[in-house]
């Protein structure tokens, strides 16, 4: 519920999207806000303190001032925020309010939330809902962990904030109850941050088994995520299996949904979606379900379809030099996102680039797809010793090791042996500051070399 900011004094920790957002969104209502930071300035940060000051909104840099954080009504915090940080402890042990920018954009609108969460899917998944609902008319904007906060859009008529949901993001909204909450899948992620893989899977199961939304889209291959029906007062529409009940699915190479009354109807044939790969089937059904629910029409949950290509950084067509295919994945931060983008090639096997900073996770599923399904794997960064000596355990002997992306790209276009493949099953950080970023350098690379012409 919306409440009087008038006088509050609010600390946001965290100078991030999320937290300008909150402290501008709080500002325009009379709160008093400082934004508190553990980072030294940048020369972009002090950019924006500067257009934050005008505001009479206050920036602290470099620590997160005690008197600062015990002199606040509320707390707004930010999701890379780990909990057993020495800040939240003191959040904790003065039990001050302490919530984060997506839960306060909840209780300041009384429009519907649709939130996407899961391992690996949801910025597609989000992007695909937001598109089919504006199709039908609907303000919907994707925000969240997309990249725009949702606290960007309070002053807009909005008819459903589409919000693509982290774990961490759950973990920090605690009254957060959307109107539509789908679970894409679940393998071990994040394991740092929530300290480990069972309160991963909790913090985001909480939003079915303790918010119970109106509505759950429930992936019905996981059986993790498939038995949470019985623990929740929603309606659930299943997906990716046929099920007794309300459900979307693939069967006959169609598209179908059948709805409360067991009714069958076919949304498209498989051949008319424009994307490669059974995830991106996955994230399309759970994104069908979703829009079915809000009341959209069949065809144009079909056109909207039709329409669609994935974001950027996820299996992206970038050129093809020497009749050999580039793709993009380079938002493949874990192994189960990478098993997928290599399945998508279906009857080609490819070229892997992977590598970059190790999570640590089990590789056996990587290295046992990588050796089914690979004509050969080029490794790269930090965690390239750890991934040969996994791999050469499988039997697996046809992988390389390179000092950059770019002399992997050579180092995979000179083997020609099938489609070059940037899904690197680890984070960017050792090499680069993103994914984004490390995904524009494989592009860069990529066009420079077609530019270049034939080798
Ligand atoms: P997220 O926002 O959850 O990280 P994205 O839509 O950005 O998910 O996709 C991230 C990566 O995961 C992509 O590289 C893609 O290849 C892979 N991916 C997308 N959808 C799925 C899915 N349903 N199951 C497994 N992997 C997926």
């Amino acid at each position: 519920m919306k409440r009087k900011w008038t006088n509050f004094d609010v600390t946001i920790l965290g100078l991030s999207k999320s937290g300008i957002s909150a402290a501008k969104y709080l500002a325009s209502r009379g709160a008093n806000c400082t934004i508190s930071e553990l980072r030294q300035p940048t020369d972009d940060d002090r950019e924006k303190i500067k257009e934050l000051e005008k505001l009479h909104i206050e920036v602290e840099m470099g620590a997160h001032k005690e008197e600062t954080v015990l002199n606040s009504d509320v707390i707004i915090t930010s999701p890379g925020i780990p909990p057993h940080t020495a800040v939240m402890k003191l959040i904790r042990e003065h039990k001050i309010e302490c919530y984060g920018e997506l839960e306060l954009a909840y209780r300041e609108s009384t429009r519907p939330f649709i939130a996407i969460t899961g391992t690996n899917g949801k910025t597609t998944t989000t992007k695909l809902v937001s598109q089919i609902l504006t199709k039908a008319g609907y303000n919907a904007p994707a925000c969240g962990n997309i990249g725009t906060p949702a606290t960007d859009f309070l002053d807009e008529d909005i008819d459903f904030f589409v919000a693509e949901v982290s774990s961490y993001q759950i973990a920090t909204s605690k009254t957060f109850k959307p109107h539509i909450a789908v679970f894409l899948n679940y393998t071990p992620d994040h394991v740092d941050w929530h300290g480990n893989e069972e309160e991963y899977f909790r913090a985001k199961a909480s939003l079915f088994t303790e918010r119970h939304p109106a509505w759950a889209v429930l992936n019905a291959k996981n059986l993790k995520i498939a038995y949470l029906k019985l623990d929740i007062l929603s309606e659930t529409y299943f997906f990716n299996r046929e099920a007794d009940d309300k459900c979307v699915y693939i069967k006959d190479e169609k598209l179908l949904i059948k709805d409360k009354n067991k009714q069958v109807h076919e949304v498209m044939k498989i051949s008319e979606i424009p994307v490669k790969g059974k995830h991106n089937l996955e994230n399309i059904q759970a994104a069908v379900a979703v829009c079915y629910i809000a009341g959209v029409e069949i065809n144009t949950i079909r056109e909207a379809v039709m329409d669609f290509t994935p974001p950027e950084h996820r299996l992206e067509y970038v050129a093809t030099i020497d009749e050999i295919d580039y793709y993009n994945d380079s938002k493949a931060t874990n192994c189960s996102s990478t098993i997928c983008a290599i399945r998508a090639f279906e009857d080609q096997k490819v070229v892997l680039i992977a590598g970059g900073r190790d999570k640590g996770t089990d590789l056996t599923e990587f290295c046992r797809e990588v050796k089914r399904n690979t004509a050969a794997v080029i490794l790269i960064g930090e965690a390239a010793n750890r991934f040969e000596e996994a791999l050469k355990q499988e039997g697996y002997d046809n992988a390389y090791r390179e000092g950059s992306l770019e002399s992997a790209i050579d180092k995979a276009a000179s083997l020609k042996l099938g489609p070059v493949l940037l899904s690197p099953a680890c984070a960017s950080f050792d090499m680069f500051t993103n994914f984004e970023e490390r995904g524009k350098a494989f592009k860069k690379y990529v066009l420079k070399k077609k530019k270049a012409g034939p080798c």
